[in-house]
């Protein structure tokens, strides 16, 4: 039996009627930008997310770009982030031409180190994006102690503040403290990549905020800056959600809850049938493989609310061992990241050197993620366990 990382066909026979009835809707209206299936989803994620306001935009890409648009951060400012995420997080960063600055992660929950960015932050730190990475949320409240305590600061030299965008593309509807994702910062920013828990038919993504004013900038600039049209008081992009995309979300919206559930039975299940497998487990912690007393194999540690499981992501000491075991096992398995970004051609130039966040360089060589999709069945389930037993048994001898 072969069992991907992610089966969406299956997930599509399940609601195939809702979203073919949906898309023939927007084909009837042949309203295919903006309009109608865009607002009512905005409503519905601002709605889910616990957020006063949302804009629909192209990707969890640009989503992350025009919220640092809209501040004005370009040339000059400093972007603190994680150096432990997709690619995109840095990528907007650099491109408004502000200067990214990572900061190591915590290699509990693998999300940034709220402990290590004060030491990060200078006069030109204009923002702070944290990830929520796999589905869990960041630890956000010294997150937001900081912002606000420099914030005041800088109110009282007539400085330009720092602002919180939290990088939730995949983390919709994750917890932390009770506040969901996107709800706590600035803005949100949100993704409906195909393989998120919220899954468009193409790309897609949103941005949420709690301001009016910050709102309304969000949808002027999504669409170049103009209002009215064809004047320009900014210079925006086209950064708009197509209908289409709009109409397939907001059926699949009223799923997500049932599936983040399933996603979470089966991480408790992985979790179970590791703790029965006679290997040595631990929970995502520093991990000194040289040790007498070190794992086999490091589970995931779900230290917030509510982990919605985008990944399941076990780390193990001989990583690219086990990939290569389970692919020839037919067990779909990816890594998420093989390269710390500070370690990547593109960003040689900000001057990083191996060593520099080990938390995060260890990570990119440890980690893999396994199958966790809603759809898969106990059988699938026990067999993925049985093969990654099956490895690191072999390994230990
Ligand atoms: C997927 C992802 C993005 C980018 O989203 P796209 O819709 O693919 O542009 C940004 N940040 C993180 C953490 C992501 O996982």
């Amino acid at each position: 039996m072969n069992i991907p990382l992610l089966d969406l066909k299956a997930q599509y026979a399940t609601i195939k009627d809702e979203i073919d009835a949906a898309v023939a809707d927007v084909f009837a209206s042949q309203y295919f930008i903006n309009g109608p299936k865009v607002a009512e989803l905005e409503k519905a994620v601002a709605a889910y997310s616990q957020c006063a306001h949302a804009c629909g935009v192209s990707s969890g890409s640009d989503a992350l770009l025009i919220a640092l648009m809209v501040e004005g951060i370009g040339a000059g400012d400093e972007v603190i982030t994680t150096p432990y995420t997709f690619f995109a997080t840095a990528g907007a960063i650099a491109r408004v031409g502000a200067t990214p600055v990572f900061v190591d992660i915590d290699p509990v929950t693998y999300n940034i180190d709220p402990e290590k960015i004060p030491a990060a932050i200078t006069d030109r730190t204009r923002a702070i994006i944290p990830v929520h990475l796999y589905g869990q949320m960041a630890d956000m409240t010294p997150i937001l102690d900081l912002v606000k305590s420099v914030n005041l600061q800088r109110e009282t030299k007539n400085k330009k503040p720092i602002h919180l965008i939290e990088d939730a593309a995949q983390a919709i509807g994750a917890e932390y403290k009770g506040h969901r994702a996107g709800s706590l910062g600035d803005y949100g920013c949100f993704s409906f990549f195909p393989s998120k828990n919220l899954g468009g038919a193409g790309d897609g993504g949103m941005v949420t905020c709690q301001d009016k004013d910050k709102a309304e900038k969000l949808q002027i600039f999504r669409s170049h800056g103009s209002r009215p049209k064809y004047f320009h008081k900014w210079i925006g992009g086209n950064f708009r959600l197509d209908a289409l995309q709009a109409a397939v979300l907001r059926v699949k919206l009223n799923h997500l809850d049932a599936w983040t559930a399933k996603r979470q039975h089966n991480a408790a299940r992985y979790n179970r049938l590791f703790a029965a497998s006679g290997l040595e487990i631990a929970f995502t912690a520093d991990v000194d493989w040289a040790s007498y007393d070190r794992p086999q194999v490091v589970l995931p540690s779900a230290v917030q609310d509510r982990h919605i499981y985008n990944q399941y992501v076990i780390r193990v000491q001989n990583r690219d061992g086990l990939r290569a075991f389970l692919k020839d096992n037919g067990i779909g398995n990816e890594v998420y990241y093989p390269v710390s970004l500070h370690m990547q051609e593109c960003f040689s130039y900000l001057g990083y050197g191996e060593g520099d966040l080990p938390q995060s360089e260890q990570a990119a060589q440890e980690t893999v993620a396994l199958p966790v999709y809603p759809e898969l069945n106990d059988a699938m389930a026990e067999q993925v366990i049985e093969k990654v037993k099956a490895f690191l048994v072999e390994q230990k001898i």
